[in-house]
């Protein structure tokens, strides 16, 4: 997708050779109508994949996943990561390591918002080792869904997330893979 790779060069920042900042249009102040174009691309790419409801991880995968789920009409539901009081009834949960926090968190769905049914299409701002990714799909096949695939919309692929997704069978668009990354410069595949 040329627009947000031009957004990525232009306001990306490499902190090293592996955690990219983009916090001007995606993670911190949010880009609404690169966001829009976003969900419609990811719209566009499983138009034919029988889609029936878009999940996502909070905080960041909120805006892509708002986005598809527009584009795409079905409803979109939101894993958290931590659990508060009041969610307390009919949860699945697993352990996922966090990338940014270095540490592990609990995912946590309410069960009833994914149904038997459903077809899912797990959405979410960066995929990187593929933690979050496996996680939310063990969530969705233990609510007996089925999983549509993966959109990413920045997959940094010299980190083995999206490798693992396809080898184990799952379908994963990355609307900006970055294949090198370091200081004062972001390559893409
Ligand atoms: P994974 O679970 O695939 O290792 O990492 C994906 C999650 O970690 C995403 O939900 C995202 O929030 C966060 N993440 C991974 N890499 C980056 C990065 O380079 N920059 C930012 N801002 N977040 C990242």
């Amino acid at each position: 997708m040329e627009l947000l790779k031009q957004r990525i060069l232009s306001e990306g920042r490499a902190l090293s050779g592996h955690v990219l900042l983009v916090d001007s249009f995606l993670n911190h102040q949010v880009d609404v109508n690169l966001m829009k174009a976003v969900g419609e691309e990811f719209a566009r790419r499983f138009a034919n994949a029988g889609v029936t409801r878009i999940v996502t991880i909070e905080a960041s995968g909120i805006a892509p996943a708002t986005m598809t789920a527009l584009a795409m009409n079905v409803p979109m539901v939101i894993m958290k990561k931590a659990v508060s009081s009041i969610l307390s009834e009919g949860i699945l949960q697993r352990e996922v390591f966090s990338f940014t926090r270095n540490a592990p968190y609990l995912l946590t769905l309410k069960a009833r918002f994914v149904r038997p049914d459903d077809k899912v299409l797990f959405i979410d701002d960066f995929l990187a080792n593929g933690e979050a990714a496996f996680g939310a799909i063990a969530l969705i096949e233990q609510a007996s869904a089925r999983v549509a695939g993966v959109g990413t919309v920045i997959a940094k692929a010299f980190q083995p997330g999206m490798r693992k997704l396809r080898e184990a069978g799952y379908r994963v668009e990355a609307l900006a893979p970055v294949s090198r990354m370091g200081e004062g410069f972001i390559e893409f595949e």
